[in-house]
């Protein structure tokens, strides 16, 4: 699935980012994602988190 500039969309649901589309699609061409410290269970919500967040 192509977005915007041919390059990836970036589902997301963070309805209270301001960068947040429609409650389902990043409107960022580009995010930083960085690393969750603190946990180590595997998880996607444990291990990793969006660094360009931010409030509306
Ligand atoms: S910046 Fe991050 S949290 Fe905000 S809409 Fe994009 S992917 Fe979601």
């Amino acid at each position: 699935m192509f977005h915007k500039s041919n390059k990836q969309t970036i589902e997301c649901s963070v309805d209270s980012c301001r960068f947040n589309e429609d409650a389902c699609v990043c409107g960022l061409d580009s995010i930083q994602v960085c690393a969750c410290w603190g946990k180590d269970s595997g998880k996607p919500e444990d291990e990793s988190m969006c660094a360009s967040y931010k409030r509306r």
